[in-house]
């Protein structure tokens, strides 16, 4: 098969050194930034325990903004800024076990 020259405009971006950075940690109380993703507040609720992503996002290597998130937006939209580095809280969210009791008792009322 006849290899067809390519395209010589192929996009394919270089990748910077320093490159956009996504950690999650504790909503602090008194925070007042914004959810990138859905535009919301990002409120602490003492009782929530809420998390946010903070985001250092890289322009063409160079530092460009910080972005925060909830937790639950920034895995909506896909880890835009790239997987969450960093330490981790180890326990886990107890939301996934309240959603399956949930549907179970939902299933039961049917
Ligand atoms: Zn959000």
């Amino acid at each position: 098969m006849a290899t067809t020259k390519r395209a010589s405009g192929t996009p394919t971006p270089k990748t910077p050194k320093w490159t956009s950075r996504a950690v999650i940690r504790d909503v602090e109380a008194g925070s007042t930034v914004d959810c990138a993703s859905c535009g919301e507040r990002v409120k602490f609720q003492a009782k929530m325990r809420n998390r946010q992503v903070i985001c250092n996002v890289y322009v063409n290597g160079h530092w460009d903004r910080v972005e925060h998130f909830h937790a639950d937006c920034y895995a909506a939209a896909g880890n835009p800024h790239g997987e969450i580095v960093g330490p981790l809280d180890q326990r886990r969210s107890p939301s996934p076990a309240a959603a399956l009791r949930q549907a179970q008792q939902h299933a039961q009322a049917s």
